[in-house]
């Protein structure tokens, strides 16, 4: 089904699937802010499970934190905002285990930037895994997030239960529109996965000779914790004009940052600014 981003598809889950009062998700911890955000305002319990120091999931301990009423659990892959992907079988894998009543929600809104794109693909697995939801966006890859629209591929019933609970017109005739020719543009959307590929090559090297420490990413952004307190930084690059993003807000991450891919210029620029802001 298709939502107003794939933010409404987020959140008609948490209002559709669990039971307030009763049931519970689990999150990892640091992971994206709105499944926490929508869980709270539905009354639904949360269970948090600390990433690996690595940033990768520990897979292994998702079935300790899981009891009768856990209905979802919630993995970001490629994750936001580290950057770390888990290979897709992994997934398979964990979805075998799960009991019958919670579905593993897999959100790949930046899908896309993976390399190769064939093993980190969760999308191929359904047929095989019906407990499994998958979210896709056009916000990322495609470039249209302010015309808001997402899908999220799930099994027919519970499409059937959301759409029910759903606005009927929450996504807009122009997004519709949008989103049916971005599906036929592929020359736009391999334009942007190679530069985002190569670029994001480029900068995670060069930041690293610089003196930051990079994590690896699969995603159309860098997680890094510079050579220089995290906050200065990022306001001597506000300063410059470049706004990337801080993490101890929403991440509890203060000594790392997220950059985001840019242009070839736009990359250079910021590259330029850091080798000058990292010497102090
Ligand atoms: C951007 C993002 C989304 C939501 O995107 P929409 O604009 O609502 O489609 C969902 N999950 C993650 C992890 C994101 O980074």
């Amino acid at each position: 089904m298709i939502g107003n981003g794939s933010d409404e598809i987020i959140d008609l889950l948490l209002r559709v699937v669990p039971e307030p009062d009763r049931d519970n998700i689990v999150l990892f911890r640091p992971s994206f802010n709105l499944y926490e955000l929508q869980a709270k305002l539905c009354g639904i319990a949360i269970y948090q499970i600390d990433l690996n120091p690595d940033f990768s999931f520990p897979l292994d301990r998702v079935k300790e934190h899981i009891d009768n009423n856990t209905r979802l659990v919630f993995l970001t892959s490629p994750d936001n905002p580290s950057g770390h992907t888990c290979p897709a079988a992994s997934l398979a894998g964990l979805a075998d285990i799960l009991p019958e009543h919670c579905l593993l929600v897999v959100d790949q809104a930046y899908v896309e930037f993976c390399q190769p794109k064939g093993q980190f693909d969760v999308l191929p697995l359904l047929a095989d895994h019906p407990n499994i939801i998958v979210l896709r966006t056009f916000s990322k890859a495609y470039g249209l997030a302010g015309l808001r629209l997402g899908y999220g591929v799930m099994p027919e019933a519970l499409a059937n239960f959301m759409l029910r609970v759903k606005l009927p017109f929450s996504v807009n005739l122009l997004a519709e529109e949008a989103g049916l020719a971005a599906l036929d543009d592929n020359v736009f959307l391999e334009t942007t996965i190679s530069l985002c590929v190569s670029e994001r090559k480029r900068v995670a090297s060069r930041l690293t000779e610089l003196g930051a420490f990079v994590l690896p990413s699969q995603a159309n952004f860098l997680m890094f914790r510079p050579p220089v307190p995290a906050q200065k930084l990022f306001s001597n690059l506000l300063r410059k004009g470049i706004i990337i993003r801080p993490l101890a807000s929403g991440y509890n991450l203060p000594d790392y940052l997220r950059v985001s891919i840019g242009t070839s210029e736009e990359n250079s620029f910021f590259l330029t600014c850091c080798a000058e802001l990292f010497n102090g």
